[in-house]
């Protein structure tokens, strides 16, 4: 319970990353947040330039004009879940930041409670039928001190809580993720099916669908959410994958809930992954932005400016999707040695071989293959490449990325590369 409670505030990550995150507004809230802020600049200017032209003071009396009513308490908006296979995570979206600390409690062994002190809760918010293999349900509530808001659990095991600051354009939230307990016996089996893959000298792929759950990644052309996207094309890939001889494929993310990038390299390492390859759109200010293509780890920096901001937009997830700070950057400051270096040869071959197949795709421009520090791409020992398929902000693109025949296209561009690069080495090894 050390680390049921703590805060900070997105703004410090985000003057880290040094340019703001040009994609994956939070739907519906940074536009008209933006919008408030300008009129009330443009309000004030105006409210000046009419005192100027008028010459009349300010009346003296002013001073009297009664106080504003105190500003009402923030409420509790919204309640969202997503089910992971090691976790559930629930999100209370707030109004405001909590006036006082959230508490979080087990109230017995199946019980999680959450007192928010001095906060109303919106009449929109009713209880929840969660029903998954960890929560049963959420039954949100007005208490004498503010909101109580009780979490039926299905098993005994300690949830960890945490409150994330609004920022860019992301609401307040109190974030709770619910941790599967152990289970020994899937791990075996796990551990079984690797052997077993390693003894047939297969080529084991990690499939990374970017994004996911309370993350949407780039919201694009008519709010087509990238992380729909690129998992429906990272599932058509295992597929094509799971149909060549020697080729074995894993999905870091199956269904609709949200990973932090760090926990991807572990799931690729745990998998004890060949080779890596990431699945994510992209997207631009500029809408007649159109193309594909094909990342890996620059250890010096990135091709371009533009690569550096795609990089930093990616890298941005986990500010979005929310990880406790402890979790942070054991991966960021890593050193890259000799070994690493030749990851990194390897995953600019994959890279190119990748490329190259998806030149064949008549309907994609290539823009080649570029370099910048995508924190994915960073498992010192596996080589890995980050694939922006195309550009989800273009309307044209955006309705090929839609379309599942389109999808199943690049799955099978994609997978020919990777046999590229599959024949590539199987001929280096037996020079
Ligand atoms: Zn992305």
């Amino acid at each position: 319970m050390r680390r049921s409670s703590w805060r900070w505030t997105l703004k410090d990550d985000r003057e880290r990353l040094k340019t703001p995150r040009p994609h994956s507004v939070w739907p519906g809230l940074r536009p008209q947040g933006r919008g408030l802020r300008t009129g009330l600049t443009v309000c004030g200017v105006v409210a000046v330039l009419s005192l100027g032209m008028t010459g009349t003071a300010a009346p003296r009396d002013a001073a009297r004009t009664p106080p504003r009513a105190p500003r009402p308490a923030p409420e509790l908006v919204r309640i969202r879940f997503w089910t992971a296979p090691d976790h559930t995570r629930l999100v209370f979206d707030l109004s405001g930041p909590p006036p006082v600390e959230p508490q979080f409690r087990l109230a017995g062994p199946t019980s999680y409670e959450i007192s928010i002190p001095k906060m109303r809760k919106s009449i929109a918010v009713t209880s929840e039928f969660v029903g998954d293999s960890l929560v049963a349900d959420i039954f949100p509530s007005v208490s004498d001190s503010g909101v109580l808001v009780r979490v039926g659990l299905k098993q005994a095991t300690t949830p960890l809580a945490f409150v994330l600051a609004a920022a860019d354009g992301i609401p307040d939230r109190i974030v709770i993720d619910v941790p599967a307990p152990p289970n020994p016996q899937a791990d075996l089996k796990l551990e079984q099916q690797l052997t077993e893959i390693k003894k047939s000298k297969r080529l084991v792929v990690a499939i990374d669908p970017g994004h996911g759950g309370d993350d949407t990644g780039a919201l694009g052309y008519r709010r087509l959410p990238e992380a729909d996207v690129v998992l429906a094309i990272a599932k058509k890939l295992r597929w094509e994958l799971e149909q060549i001889s020697g080729v074995s494929a894993f999905l870091t993310r199956a269904g609709d809930y949200f990973i932090p990038l760090r926990k991807r390299i572990e799931l690729a390492r745990k998998y004890q992954a060949d080779i890596m390859i990431s699945i994510h759109c992209n997207a631009s200010r500029n809408r007649d932005a159109t193309g594909t293509e094909v990342y890996f780890l620059s250890l010096t920096g990135a091709t371009d400016e533009a690569s550096r901001s795609f990089a930093e937009a990616e890298n941005a997830a986990d500010l979005i999707g929310g990880v406790p700070r402890e979790t942070g950057d054991d991966l960021l400051g890593i050193l890259f040695d000799l070994k690493q270096n030749d990851t990194v040869r390897r995953s600019s071959e994959l890279a190119e071989n990748l490329v190259d197949a998806l030149r064949d795709e008549d309907r994609l421009s290539t823009r080649g293959v570029k370099q910048a520090g995508f924190v994915v791409l960073k498992a010192p020992e596996i080589p890995s490449v980050l694939v922006e398929t195309a550009f989800i902000s273009n309307p044209r693109e955006a309705a090929m990325l839609k379309d599942a025949q389109f999808q199943s296209k690049v799955a099978e561009r994609l997978a020919d590369g990777v046999q590229a690069y599959m024949k590539n080495h199987a001929r280096s090894a037996s020079n």
